[in-house]
């Protein structure tokens, strides 16, 4: 039993961890949102300014995505490359979607992953050391003191 239509095995959690982020009910460093698309900074960090650009409606995959929510994901993201360029400056930036366990997809609510690469390259999907939310905010600051939020996509911060 899954919360889609497709054939995908969804991974199971209630409540959702991005939704209790997105409220308020958990802590977490939200970048920035708008009405559509918030951009969180991930506690694992598997690479440099690592970044969840995420849909604020609730829904497992990119199967269930609508056109207005997959063009401004898609605009975040190439907003969020540019502000990780910007701030660190690295060689690479990797963007990587899982949909499905199978997948290796852990929380039932779509995100893309966005990461400058490491040294050396590439990215780690090795354990990583879990930040703590003052960390992940440190990150924040220091994103947004070099790339301005877009006005362009109607962000605010927090
Ligand atoms: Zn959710």
């Amino acid at each position: 039993m899954n919360d889609t239509d497709s054939s995908l095995d969804i991974p199971d959690q209630k409540p959702c961890a991005f939704c209790d982020y997105l409220s308020g009910a958990r802590p977490f460093t939200i970048l920035c949102r708008n009405n559509l698309i918030a951009v969180l900074v991930t506690r694992e960090q598997r690479g440099i300014g690592h970044l969840l650009v995420l849909p604020v409606r609730h829904y497992p995959t990119l199967l269930e995505s609508e056109p207005d929510e997959r063009h401004a994901m898609m605009d975040t993201l190439a907003w969020a490359a540019a502000a990780i360029d910007a701030a660190f400056e690295r060689p690479g930036i990797a963007v990587w979607q899982n949909n499905g366990t199978a997948a290796h997809q852990a929380i039932p609510h779509l995100h893309f992953h966005i990461a400058g690469t490491l040294p050396g390259g590439g990215t780690d999907f090795d354990d990583v050391p879990e930040l703590s939310v003052e960390q992940t905010d440190q990150i924040a600051a220091q994103i947004l003191a070099a790339a301005p939020i877009s006005s362009e996509l109607g962000f605010t911060t927090g």
